[in-house]
């Protein structure tokens, strides 16, 4: 996995903006976070071997996200050190009524260089997954499609998850990319933006334009609607699990955890779709990330109260 690994320090505060520009907050709470990173600790967790790609600071903060995700099971030995740039830190406000704001500076994270990935960092993976906030700047950009093409060059599989808000920035690099994508994860605004087509249209064209640029699964996240997978093979229409979301930070990153560890265990993907809404939905209960609580057990669990039809 290559992306973003830093620091989420979570204020929950009684509503935002506070009044008088002052908001004292009711609790504090700091956790691992960066999209890559959730998505590597939750596969880990998961029991798979998973090597991280990226760079913090030399400072507590990296000294910190290294120990913690080591503690969770994820190779670091890849994740680099700037000497100039602190590891990020995040400052996520959350109301009481459940809305976010977030504030981040991504400091080390961009500073990944394309000589700094080592090949030896991809050697004998089934798959490459890049975390889309990758792509925003150089030379953390170069260094992801310097990753990208090892991995098709060794013909290992690439997934590829593009946050919500970034499409704008990344869309005329990440379109001639498509054909080397074989699972990409996104929203459905997204979608449309990335397939060029009005927001009206319907959900399905957009998936459909991007399977046929070269993209082998289109996986779209619908947030409490669920989502929808176009391929080759007829789309799969998959339900959200029933669940009353309480700050949806990380849900994205846990739904691509979900869906890759369907996928890499031989699952089609209805399957990997059902892991996918059952680890975004307990991401989505969860205050910070959530990447902590998406286990083995809450995930059997929580499909097991999901809506599915026995295939
Ligand atoms: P992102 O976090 O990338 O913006 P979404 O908000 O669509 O993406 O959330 C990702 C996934 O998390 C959804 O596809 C769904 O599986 C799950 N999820 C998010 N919000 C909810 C919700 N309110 N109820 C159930 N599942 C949810």
């Amino acid at each position: 996995i290559l992306g973003d690994i830093n620091v989420d320090l979570t204020l929950q505060i009684p509503a935002y903006p506070p009044e008088g520009g002052e908001g004292i907050a009711e609790r504090q709470s700091h956790g691992l976070g960066g999209s890559g990173a959730n998505t590597a600790r939750i596969l880990a967790g998961l029991g798979l071997p998973v090597h991280f790609i990226g760079k913090t600071g030399r400072d507590n903060w990296g000294d910190w996200c290294l120990a913690a995700m080591q503690r969770e099971g994820v190779e670091t030995r890849w994740v680099r050190r700037d000497e100039a740039e602190p590891t990020q830190l995040n400052v996520v406000v959350v109301s009481a009524s459940g809305e976010r704001t977030m504030f981040a500076y991504r400091g080390a994270n961009a500073r990944l260089a394309a000589e700094e990935v080592d090949p030896a960092a991809l050697a004998g993976t089934a798959l490459l997954h890049l975390s889309g906030y990758a792509l925003l700047q150089a030379p953390q950009r170069e260094a992801a499609l310097h990753a990208l093409e090892l991995a098709r060059a060794a013909g290992i599989a690439v997934s590829l998850d593009i946050p919500a808000g970034i499409t704008g920035t990344i869309r005329a690099l990440v379109l001639p990319l498509l054909p080397a994508i074989d699972i990409l994860f996104l929203g459905e605004a997204d979608a449309r933006l990335l397939a060029g087509i009005g927001s009206d249209a319907v959900l399905d064209q957009a998936a459909e334009r991007l399977v046929e640029a070269g993209t082998k699964q289109v996986v779209v996240k619908r947030g409490a609607l669920g989502s929808l997978v176009h391929s080759r093979q007829p789309r799969v229409v998959s339900p959200a699990a029933q669940v009353e979301a309480i700050d949806t930070t990380g849900a994205g990153d846990a739904f691509a955890a979900g869906y890759i560890f369907g996928i890499v265990n031989g699952l089609a993907p209805a399957g990997a779709s059902a892991f996918a809404n059952a680890a975004g939905a307990i991401a989505a209960t969860t205050i910070g990330s959530g990447a902590g609580a998406v286990e083995r057990q809450n995930l059997v669990a929580m499909i097991g109260n999901m809506d599915i039809e026995p295939a």
